[in-house]
């Protein structure tokens, strides 16, 4: 099967919003700032002039969702958003896609995610 590119834009949590990720986390756990992602990175497939989406904090559970800081090219990420999980599966191995529903792009399984070991 081929993999398709994956976007891999990266840049970096500010101080505000690593406050407002620890808020938005409160009601699923004890948050610590060890446990968010501020060395983001855009989980999607190359895309174009489109947002860059990138996992802060998985929370526990399947059906929990997690939170997605989301930015345009060139910017820091000015909001966060709590996004239920996408609820593929590859048929073939069982692992499932590590990204939002309804997000743009292959799934995670369909990505060339080799040099991204956090996933
Ligand atoms: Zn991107
Ligand atoms: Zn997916």
């Amino acid at each position: 099967m081929t993999l398709f590119p994956i976007c891999g834009e990266t840049t970096r949590l500010p101080v505000s919003l690593v406050r407002q990720a620890l808020r938005l986390a409160g009601p699923h756990r004890t948050p610590e700032d060890a446990d968010l992602e501020q060395d983001l990175r855009c989980h999607l497939q190359v895309h174009g002039a489109d947002d860059h989406f990138a996992l802060v904090l998985s929370f526990p559970g399947v059906t929990s969702g997690a939170l997605w800081a989301r930015w345009t090219e060139g910017t820091r990420p000015i909001d966060l958003k709590v996004l239920p999980d996408c609820p593929s599966i590859d048929p073939d191995s069982r692992e499932p896609c590590c990204e939002f529903a309804d997000h743009p792009g292959g799934h995670s399984y369909h990505l060339d995610s080799a040099s991204i070991e956090s996933f």
